[in-house]
């Protein structure tokens, strides 16, 4: 009888057989449900086979086939075998994680045909002469009813209000839904905007007159327009028979973007995959991509995995962003990721950051990626805004903020502008202490501080979720005068506030935009210029366009620039370079100022130079120096568990063994990690370098099957390859 080997979402590196019964037909991609110990799980099947190792009578035989779903296509089992080699993941995981969730269970799929809409018989009677003027959504929808049938898609790329608005005209009798005629839409529209600057120009002509594979690094600074290059690149594409991926960090962003994409392409059909979807949402658009109609995919991370038979190009925007960088799980890099799928695919693929990662931009610096340059602004009036440093290491801070700041912010108060203030650790005070005895408010359950935040007087940790009250006195020695100590932006928004009682100040955080359609309702404010004053993280440093913002103030930054992590002056520099962006992006130039006690330090004078590469050289070569990537090649074993000694006993095993294998790997000592304690778990860390990448690749295959055989009942370990965090 026939055997399939089917990938389970179980931790061994191997596939499991089953055997298939006379009354099914199985495929290579096919989703399976087999039975599994005393359950039924849901799997993929890998291969065919004739035979098996496993003894006749052991071998149980496959349920059902799920076939309400086309098979998985071969290149993208492919594409998870890669990963799962590489990233030294079980295969079966590797499968069943790069799947939608409902994909993994056996509910049965609702096939959910594209529906369209016409107008009704009194539609049609509607005196449009008549019809209120204020809806103008409606109008428009009406209107291009008018010519005939329209697919959803079609009406909800008119606007992002369009799908409530169909509901309001559907309720009213006007119009109603049909089931569309199923053919994958090929027209297309383009928008013409601008006229590309030459030198965007040059970049989309480099990528056109490549055939087959290859990697370009579009190096442009903020604000040079390389969305016009995306855009114009994916128009090519889309005059074919091609679909497009494109990747973006996992940020607010993707419904802004998503309504500027279908601006453009207005008779595309694009799906957005990001982490606020739910997961029939998902596996709906994922659908779409599957079988060929959504040709543009716009998503985060995992959007890396979705199957696009017609892929033509791959795009990551923001490349250097770590959250492209799976952190639990299948520890996978999405950008590295879309880059084998490109070559495997033999398309382009182009990798866009106004602060390259020192490995993409090493990597275009030995040639083995083309570099595109922007160096100026698109838009002819924007100018880069003027960098400053206030040296504060001789001058007294009120409540974080130099006169000198204070000075600035009233100016753009008095002028009508909006201002921003940095500060990259949200709460209201990063610590609190006993002003007698010294005391700090630790974790009960980590290594780390509890983090005071005042708005509902709550102490919380940032790493293990753990929260309580603020005490009342000490618990140590019963003092009732306990201090906040350091900022967040809970306390620059307070202290902002008594400075300037008339301001209107908005702070965003993680806190602040928790509630989904938070964020939405904020950028609507900034936009139509109800702030004065925004206070926030990073969330706010990328790619937003607020055109009356003119001065962008950063507070103590210079953290990361004694940091124990190598990749943090790096990290640090794209930070500001991105949220100095944000300022003078139309007509009125903006400045920025950056409060440091190192004013001289090469970041802060690259910073103000806008000299990317000369800071990506100063980074290199001490890089290469101390032998750090992209120089080597890294590979970090962690374990964490509830008794220390047996976490570092395992790992210290986990060494000998890597020592005894004959490489030329590097294998250093076991360590604790950066947080040495989390969630009542202990942690610590062992890191192995090679200077080649398949070196690393030989030594791992070796290693691996050793640490399986070590004793770990009570521990959980894993492997990074190519960590970004220790
Ligand atoms: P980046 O992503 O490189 O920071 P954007 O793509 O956001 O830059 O573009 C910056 C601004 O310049 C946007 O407002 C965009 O509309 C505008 N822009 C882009 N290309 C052109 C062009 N060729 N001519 C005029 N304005 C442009
Ligand atoms: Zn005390
Ligand atoms: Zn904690």
């Amino acid at each position: 009888m026939p055997i399939v080997r089917v990938a389970l979402d179980i931790p061994l590196s191997t596939l499991f057989d089953y055997l298939v019964g006379a009354e099914l037909s199985v495929e290579v991609g096919q989703r399976v449900v087999v039975p599994f110990g005393r359950k039924q799980v849901v799997g993929v099947v890998m291969e065919l086979a004739e035979s098996s190792e496993l003894t006749p009578g052991r071998i149980k035989s496959v349920e059902r086939v799920l076939d309400d779903v086309a098979p998985l296509p071969s290149e993208l089992l492919k594409l998870l075998r890669f990963c799962s080699d590489y990233y030294h993941y079980a295969l079966g995981m590797t499968v069943m994680s790069a799947l939608p969730l409902r994909l993994r269970t056996q509910e049965p799929m609702v096939n959910r045909q594209e529906s369209g809409y016409i107008l009704t018989a009194s539609g049609k009677r509607l005196d449009m002469a008549q019809f209120p003027k204020r809806r103008v959504v409606q109008q428009r929808i009406l209107q291009a009813l008018q010519q005939g049938m329209q697919s959803a898609t079609q009406l909800r790329n008119l606007s992002s209000s369009a799908a409530a608005n169909l509901k309001i005209l559907q309720d009213a009798g006007w119009i109603e839904a049909q089931a569309m005629p199923e053919t994958a839409a090929l027209a297309h529209r383009f928008q013409e905007t601008y006229r590309l600057t030459t030198e965007q120009q040059q970049a989309v002509d480099a990528v056109k007159q490549t055939s087959g594979y290859a990697c370009f690094l579009l190096h442009g600074i903020t604000g040079s327009g390389k969305t016009e290059v995306y855009v114009h690149l994916m128009n090519r594409v889309l005059q074919g028979e091609g679909q497009i991926l494109l990747l973006v960090p996992e940020i607010n962003l993707t419904p802004q973007l998503e309504n500027y994409f279908r601006s453009r392409f207005p008779e595309t059909e694009l799906v957005s995959l990001h982490s606020g979807l739910s997961d029939g949402e998902r596996v709906q658009k994922w659908l779409r991509a599957q079988s060929g109609h959504a040709r543009i995919v716009l998503g985060t991370r995992l959007a890396v995995f979705t199957p696009l038979p017609k892929l033509g190009l791959l795009l990551v925007d923001e490349e250097h962003d770590a959250s492209f960088k799976q952190q639990d799980g299948l520890k996978y890099s999405a950008r590295d990721v879309a880059i084998f799928r490109a070559s495997q695919r033999g398309v382009p693929i182009v990798l866009g950051s106004a602060t390259p990662s020192l490995e993409s931009y090493y990597n275009a610096q030995i040639g083995r990626y083309h570099l595109l340059k922007l160096a100026q602004r698109a838009a002819a009036q924007a100018e880069l805004p003027q960098v400053h440093c206030i040296n504060v290491s001789q001058i007294p801070l009120r409540e974080g903020f130099s006169p000198a700041m204070l000075g600035a912010l009233q100016a753009r108060l008095d002028r009508k502008e909006q201002s921003l203030v940095f500060i990259n650790r949200r709460g209201y005070a990063p610590v609190l202490m006993c002003t007698s005895c010294g005391w700090l408010s630790g974790c009960a359950n980590c290594a780390g501080k509890l983090v005071l935040h005042m708005k509902d007087r709550r102490l919380r940790c940032h790493h293990c979720g753990h929260q309580e009250r603020v005490p009342h006195a000490c618990p140590s020695c019963g003092n009732v005068d306990l201090q906040a100590v350091g900022v967040g932006t809970q306390r620059i928004e307070e202290a902002l506030q008594a400075h300037f009682p008339e301001a209107r100040i908005l702070r965003v955080d993680r806190d602040s935009t928790r509630n989904k359609g938070s964020w939405l309702v904020m950028r609507r404010q900034i936009e139509a210029g109800e702030i004065d004053i925004l206070v926030g993280t990073q969330i706010l440093a990328k790619g937003h366009d607020f055109p009356n913002l003119t001065l962008v103030g950063v507070l103590n930054p210079d953290g990361a620039l004694y940091s124990m992590d190598f990749r943090a002056s790096e990290k640090l520099f794209a930070q500001l370079a991105q949220v100095a962006g944000r300022a003078g992006r139309a007509e009125k130039p903006g400045e920025v100022l950056v409060q440091t006690a190192f004013p001289d330090h090469p970041l802060y004078r690259a910073l103000r130079a806008h000299d990317f590469e000369a800071w990506a050289q100063i980074l290199l070569s001490e890089r290469q120096a101390a032998g750090f990537p992209p120089f080597v090649y890294q590979v970090l074993l962690s374990a964490e568990g509830k008794r220390e000694n047996e976490v570092f006993s395992f790992l210290q095993q986990a060494r000998s063994a890597a020592m005894e294998l004959v490489s030329s790997v590097e294998v250093y000592s076991v360590l604790p990690s950066v947080l040495p304690k989390r969630a009542n778990h202990f942690r610590a860390q062992l890191l192995v370098q090679a200077d080649q990448r398949k070196a690393l690749q030989e030594f791992l295959r070796q290693w691996k099957p050793s640490l399986e055989a070590l004793p770990a009942q009570k521990l959980r370990w894993s492997l990074d390859i190519d960590p970004l965090e220790f």
